[in-house]
């Protein structure tokens, strides 16, 4: 038995098992199996993983930042970011990877854009703002002290009191709107920013967010993070797989169908 799992605090929502274990079902895969893991403490997710024998992992909120620092290596983009999502384990070592990056970049292929406004600056912005490195990005917060990260890394930075513009893409990395019914920031600001641009992505997933009502309102083309979830699930799932031949097509399309039908 080959066993995988989401590791996270909280992980009960979590989709992945659900799309993970479609796409093993797809193939026949009998004997191997994706869980769930609640990890209440960040200083265990290395003997966890361990411990439970894992093949292969994702890591969510708030334990990227860890799962960076627990791994052997990671790619150039984890490394850039800081931040982990998917680790495979092969003999003994960790290998860090983030597929919320190039995930984020499949998932918006439908729009056009040259200017990114990003909101928030936490682990998901971090992967957008890497991501979107070769356009003219933008990342405001709702607090200052996060962007530091940014300005070091050479990105444009504001604050949402003074952000100011025109963006072709206006992107929620916050979590305003997750748990809640509420904004990233202002209303008027934020129509002013809508009306100015042509698409909004909200990376939240499984409801229709005040951000993307508005953006609805205000007439630009709309996507919520479910294909960004998609695509991150899809990336990860070559990593864990990586060497072994699989029917690529069958793959994705059982994990679109276990987001989008199921
Ligand atoms: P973090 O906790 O790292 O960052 C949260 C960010 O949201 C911070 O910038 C924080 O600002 C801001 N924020 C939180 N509450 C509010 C609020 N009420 N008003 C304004 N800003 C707020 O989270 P992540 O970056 O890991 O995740 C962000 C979102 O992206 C989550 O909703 C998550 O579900 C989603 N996500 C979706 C994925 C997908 O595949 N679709 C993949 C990964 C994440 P401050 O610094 O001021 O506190």
């Amino acid at each position: 038995m080959k066993l995988y799992a989401i590791i996270g605090n909280p992980v009960a929502h979590s989709k992945s098992p659900l799309i993970h274990n479609s796409a093993y079902k797809a193939l026949g895969w009998s004997s191997t199996c994706y869980t769930r893991i609640l990890l209440e403490n960040e200083k265990d997710l290395k003997s966890k993983i361990f411990e439970l024998g894992l093949a292969g992992a994702n890591i969510t909120v708030p334990y990227k930042e860890e799962a960076f620092r627990i791994c052997d290596e990671t790619d150039e983009m984890a490394a850039k970011i800081g931040a982990v999502n998917t680790i495979v384990v092969s003999g003994g070592k960790l290998k860090g990877y983030n597929t919320d990056a190039p995930g984020f970049i499949k998932a918006a292929l439908g729009f056009s854009y040259e200017s990114v406004l990003i909101l928030g600056a936490g682990g998901t912005a971090r992967a957008l703002a890497f991501a979107l490195q070769d356009k003219n990005v933008v990342i405001a917060n709702r607090s200052a002290q996060k962007l530091d990260f940014f300005r070091n890394a050479g990105f444009k930075c504001a604050t949402f009191d003074n952000i100011d513009g025109k963006f072709d893409l206006i992107v929620n990395s916050t979590s305003a709107g997750l748990k809640d019914d509420i904004l990233p920031m202002n209303e008027q600001k934020l129509i002013k920013l809508l009306q100015n641009s042509s698409g909004a992505i909200d990376c939240i997933y499984g409801k229709t967010t005040p951000f993307l009502n508005i953006a609805k309102n205000c007439n630009v083309r709309t996507q919520d993070g479910a294909n960004m979830l998609l695509e991150q699930a899809f990336f990860a799932f070559e990593y864990f797989f990586e060497g072994n031949h699989f029917d690529k097509a069958k793959v994705h399309n059982s994990m679109h169908v276990s987001i989008f039908v199921i």
